[in-house]
């Protein structure tokens, strides 16, 4: 059945090609124009249809415009290829937890508002509240829900929130946690945190010896929350049925 598995990362990858026109667009005013036709930003020319399909149009154009020649940046063609990989993932997880198809829909949707709100945050330093509600209701529609670890992961957030003055953590992080705890439960909330802060530390670190960050510069940390979330959904059970304790 290699077809429904091709089907789900197209499905994906064209997931990931509307989130790149929802951040693209975003910044300009006069609200969001979803359904205009797609140009490049460099010669204005508009594209045809086979120069936007996901994935397989960046690489026979070989990253380049076909007329200018200018580069395509590549972000989209990473966002799109792996956002197709998250779907396929998904779909093998739900494979293994024998739950009807419905329940794929949802996960599938799940992953699509955690991939938004990972690249919205690495953009735009936000974490928009169009993409945490929907994504909060879609979790309060699954059968265990976790409060104690919601909460516990709330009021640590807003901890480091006033202790850093708001310069560590933001306000939308510590959402996103309560979100999280909520769907993951305690033992795979913590899992997360500590994958999210390892990577977070690591990725400072590398960009501090690097001299591409200052001390104060600021690092978006819900990207390393929604990484690290995907990572705990998928395998925190394997992972955690393996640990020492
Ligand atoms: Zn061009």
């Amino acid at each position: 059945m290699l077809a429904i598995e091709l089907l789900l990362f197209a499905l994906g990858a064209s997931g990931g090609s509307f989130l790149g026109v929802l951040i693209s667009r975003y910044p300009r005013k006069g609200g969001l124009d979803l359904w205009g036709r797609s140009y490049c930003d460099n010669c204005g020319r508009q594209l045809a249809w086979w120069e936007n399909i996901p994935v397989l149009s960046f690489l026979f154009l070989r990253g380049r415009c076909r007329t200018c020649k200018a580069k395509i940046r590549p972000e989209y063609f990473w966002l799109e290829l792996l956002s197709g990989l998250s779907f396929l993932v998904t779909f093998f997880w739900w494979q293994q937890q024998n739950l009807a198809w419905l329940w794929l829909g949802i996960y599938l949707l799940l992953t699509w508002f955690l991939l938004a709100i990972f690249f919205f945050d690495r953009h735009y330093q936000i974490i928009p509240d169009v993409f945490l509600l929907p994504f909060l209701f879609f979790i309060l529609l699954l059968p265990h829900l976790y409060f104690p670890a919601a909460f516990i992961g709330l009021f640590f957030f807003l901890f480091l929130y006033i202790v850093t003055k708001g310069k560590g953590m933001g306000l939308g992080d510590a959402k996103l946690i309560f979100v999280l705890g909520l769907w993951l439960g305690l033992a795979k909330m913590l899992l997360l945190l500590y994958l999210a802060f390892l990577a977070g530390g690591l990725v400072a670190g590398f960009l501090l010896w690097r001299h591409r960050a200052r001390w104060k510069s600021r690092l978006a940390f819900g990207p390393f929350l929604v990484g690290a979330a995907l990572v705990s959904w998928w395998w925190g059970d394997y992972i955690l049925a393996r640990l020492p304790w």
